[in-house]
């Protein structure tokens, strides 16, 4: 196919505006399934994505469209449809030349509309506006017409109104992406050059790779080699994928197709990657950012007879998820574990169902941290000021005495809301400290508001919060803003003096005393009473800011004993003083493991 007759493009739309079913009825409507065929959503694979109607893992598709008598070649890139993956659909963009800007016609503009337009806007993509669901009965796609115009300014006459749904306005779809998006630029006459965009983990054949074809061509038996890596490696298989593998043996320049080269594992196959034939050097096509992990958190076996079994299904998994990172961990309460970064929370609750779905394996998660930046102070070991550390894990945190300055991350958080709501939002982006940088009316009764906000705020239950104070109408996404100093602390929590590092946790300076008395008062609750008086504290750069006894049973195990017999009496005293000595070990250093569990899942 020639290459004015091919067109790469992504549909792009907030969560439930429609992007999979209206994917479904393109490759119906191209032939490349059955109508009716009973698989809806085929281009989500994983259980988790059926289950949680998002899409997880970018897929992609070659389609077949006659026009005007003429054969096209559509390659319907997929992205990630959830604000975790941000990083993900954007570089599903750089395979592509134009979107479909999908929004729904009862929920509007919604915030993830907004960060994914501005995403293609950035990349100078062709932008086809669509309007979905127009069958629903509230549906109102002159206001949504309007909120087009007044947020991207996108004129009303371009915007096409669709039933996904129903198959209404499929076709003209299909048209405008034909009549409006440009082909590829690429040459086929020049030295092979491709895109690596993405790739995926194959038990037989290794990783294989997603690429984009800039130049020439790659023919299966070719010598290729990676940029990044420097590797080489032997064609051994090319497919296009229509949704299923169809084996081709060579792809030309402006063709997306599945490469197999025996890549042993996923890390070799470096997302934004350049690959060229070695006999011919090439210059690096402009790649982008690697994903880069933002959330962090602890994953223990439940048992320590799990440990194996547990390890092999994190590394299954992460050979498929190259976005997630890896780190051997262990803590004394919890033993042998691992560090996991994920890029959000979504991404770490995905990955953990996961691990229960397709593993069987069933591990404890500690509660999730972002990775701070530190400011050390010079000292005797470390002579030079200014030396930077990260650190995303509470344990490792060092004393504040050490620390010149903190940092945290922060980002920028886009919300659209119905306006009787905005009072219950502005609160609670005030309470996760956040700083509004605008309010912008959209239409006459919906409002986009954003904030500078910490990372670590909206980690753990904004979003839940978010829906709960706008029964479910506010939408909202982030995107990442680097370093910002902050006055951080390391709360700490002592039992019985002594520090319980799984339980450490790092806050902003204003909230410590909340959280720590929260923290303090929930330990009370689950620790069962023992032999011991237990206190339970939370500590701040040294200062005690609050405490709560858990009182001991008192059990006089002479009160039985008449007089009498003295050595028995030494001896039962003997033994209850052991029992205490154990007690207190218990109470100091390894609490029962359900303390923990109980504790982390707040
Ligand atoms: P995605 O999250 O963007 O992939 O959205 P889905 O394609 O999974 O659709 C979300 C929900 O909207 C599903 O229940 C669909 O059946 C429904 N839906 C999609 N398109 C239409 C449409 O044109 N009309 C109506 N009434 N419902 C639709
Ligand atoms: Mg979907």
């Amino acid at each position: 196919i020639p290459v004015d007759r091919i067109r790469n493009f992504s549909i792009i739309a907030h969560v439930d505006h429609g992007k999979s079913t209206l994917a479904d009825r393109l490759l119906e409507f191209t032939g490349a399934i059955r109508e009716n065929s009973g698989q809806n959503q085929i281009l989500d694979k994983l259980q988790v994505e059926r289950e949680r109607g998002i899409t997880v893992k970018a897929q992609s598709v070659s389609l077949l469209y006659q026009y005007k008598g003429d054969n096209y070649l559509l390659n319907l890139i997929d992205t990630p449809g959830h604000v975790d993956f941000s990083s993900e659909v954007s570089r599903s963009l750089s395979a592509c030349q134009g979107v479909v800007l999908l929004v729904d016609a009862n929920d509007g503009v919604q915030a993830q509309t907004v960060a994914n337009f501005y995403l293609a806007f950035g990349k100078d993509l062709t932008i086809v506006p669509v309007i979905n669901k127009i069958d629903l009965k509230n549906a109102d796609p002159d206001r949504v017409t309007r909120q087009l115009k007044s947020l991207f300014d996108i004129e009303p006459y371009d915007v096409l109104r669709i039933s996904a749904k129903l198959g209404i306005g499929v076709k003209a779809v299909i048209e405008a992406i034909i009549e409006q998006i440009p082909p590829p630029a690429v040459n086929r006459q020049s030295p092979f050059r491709a895109l690596l965009f993405d790739s995926w983990f194959d038990k037989y054949r290794g990783a294989l790779s997603l690429i984009f074809i800039q130049d020439g061509n790659i023919k299966v038996g070719d010598e290729i080699q990676s940029c990044h890596t420097k590797k080489t490696y032997n064609v051994k298989s090319l497919a296009l994928l229509r949704p299923q593998e169809d084996p081709i043996t060579q792809l030309v320049a402006g063709q997306i197709g599945l490469v197999g080269c025996n890549m042993r594992s996923s890390k070799e196959a470096h997302i934004g990657d350049t690959i060229y034939n070695p006999s011919c050097p090439v210059e690096p096509l402009q790649g982008f950012e690697p994903s880069r992990p933002m959330v962090f958190a602890g994953v223990y076996p439940m048992d320590q007879s799990q440990h194996v079994n547990l390890r092999s299904a994190i590394e299954k998994l992460a050979l498929n998820d190259s976005a997630v990172t890896v780190e051997v961990d262990s803590s004394p309460a919890l033993g042998q574990g691992w560090r996991l970064g994920f890029l959000g929370l979504l991404h770490l609750e995905v990955f953990s169902q996961r691990l229960q779905q397709e593993y069987g394996a069933e591990p404890i998660l500690t509660a999730p941290s972002v990775t701070y930046k530190l400011r050390m102070k010079p000292n005797k070991h470390n002579v030079k000021t200014g030396r930077e550390i990260f650190v995303n894990n509470p344990a490792l945190f060092p004393d504040f005495m050490q620390i010149e300055e903190a940092f945290e991350p922060m980002v920028v958080g886009t919300i659209i809301t119905p306006d009787k709501y905005l009072g219950g939002i502005i609160s609670l982006c005030m309470e996760r400290r956040g700083v509004q940088r605008s309010a912008t009316n959209i239409d006459n009764e919906r409002v986009m508001l954003q904030y500078d906000l910490p990372l670590c705020e909206i980690i753990v239950d904004f979003h839940d919060s978010l829906k709960t104070i706008s029964s479910g109408y506010a939408s909202f996404d982030y995107e990442d803003n680097g370093y910002q100093s902050s006055s951080l602390v390391k709360l700490g929590i002592l039992l019985n003096g002594v520090v319980v590092e799984e339980l450490s946790n790092i806050v902003h300076i204003t909230k410590a005393q909340t959280i720590g008395r929260r923290m303090v008062l929930k330990l009370k609750d689950i620790i069962p009473r023992q032999m011991v008086q237990i206190a339970v504290q939370a500590v701040c750069n040294g200062k005690i800011l609050a405490r709560e006894n858990i009182r001991a049973y008192r059990k006089d195990v002479t009160a039985k004993l008449y007089g009498g017999d003295v050595t028995r009496r030494m001896k039962l005293l003997a033994q209850q003083a052991a029992g205490k000595k154990k007690m207190r070990m218990v109470a100091n250093i390894s609490l029962p493991r359900e303390t923990f569990i109980d504790v982390l899942k707040k």
